[in-house]
C-alpha cells in the first residue's frame, strides 16, 4: 500500500484543526483501498491552543503527528519543516482553514497515477472575496505578468500533490523560501 503525507502549517488555527481533520478522514475512508494517510501539523508559535489541540488529535491518532516552533516563523517555514518530517511515497501540502478542499485529492491522485510528478491546484473564480481585494488581486498578476519573466497564474495555491521524487528535490534547493 502506498502512502501519502498530509502536511499542514498551523497558525492559531485551534478552532479548524478538528473540522479539517474530519474533513481530510473522510476522504482517507473513501481512499482507503489505494493509499494510506499520515498527517504531519507544524505550529508555527501559535498563540492560542492549537499545540493543546495538536497534543490531543495525535495521542487519538496513531497517523498524526505534530511539529511545533517556539515561535512564528511564517507559513514557508512551517511548510518547509513539514516536508522535511514527511515519510510516505506521495507528499500533499494543505491550509487547515478548508480553502484547500481535501476531496480534491481523489482527482489529485488519479492525475499523479497518470504519471504526472506534481499536481497543482488553482481557484478558478473569486467568489466570497471582498471586491476591492479581487481587484487588486487582478492588477497584481497582470502588473507581475508585464514585468516578470516568470509566469504568475492568477489563484494558483500551494495546495499540491508531489511524488518523493520532487519532494526530495525540493529539499535540496537551498534558498530560504522554496
Ligand atoms: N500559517 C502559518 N504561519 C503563519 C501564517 C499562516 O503556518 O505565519 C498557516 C495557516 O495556519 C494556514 C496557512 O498557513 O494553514 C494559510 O494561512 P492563511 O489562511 O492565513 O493564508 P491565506 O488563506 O490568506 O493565504
Ligand atoms: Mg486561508
Amino acid at each position: 500500500m502506498k502512502t501519502l503525507a498530509i502536511v499542514v502549517p498551523c497558525y492559531n488555527e485551534e478552532e479548524t484543526i478538528h473540522p479539517f481533520l474530519e474533513a481530510c478522514q473522510a476522504v482517507e475512508r473513501q481512499m482507503a483501498n489505494q493509499l494510506t494517510f499520515n498527517y504531519y501539523f507544524v505550529n508555527d508559535g501559535s498563540k492560542d491552543r492549537t499545540l493543546e489541540v495538536l497534543r490531543q488529535v495525535s495521542k487519538q491518532f496513531e497517523n498524526v503527528h505534530y511539529l511545533s516552533f517556539s515561535r512564528n516563523f511564517g507559513k514557508e517555514a512551517g511548510l518547509l519543516a513539514g516536508l522535511e518530517a514527511a515519510q510516505g511515497d506521495y507528499v500533499t501540502v494543505m491550509d487547515a482553514d478548508l480553502q484547500d478542499p481535501p476531496e480534491l485529492l481523489i482527482e489529485m491522485y488519479a492525475k499523479i497515477q497518470e504519471g504526472y510528478d506534481v499536481v497543482g491546484t488553482r481557484r478558478a473564480d473569486r467568489k466570497g472575496e471582498p471586491p476591492i481585494r479581487s481587484l487588486f488581486a487582478k492588477a497584481f498578476y497582470w502588473l507581475i505578468n508585464k514585468i516578470s519573466d516568470t509566469e504568475m497564474v492568477d489563484g494558483a495555491r500551494d495546495f499540491r500533490l508531489m511524488t518523493r521524487q520532487v519532494v526530495d528535490a525540493i529539499l535540496e534547493l537551498k534558498e530560504v523560501n522554496r
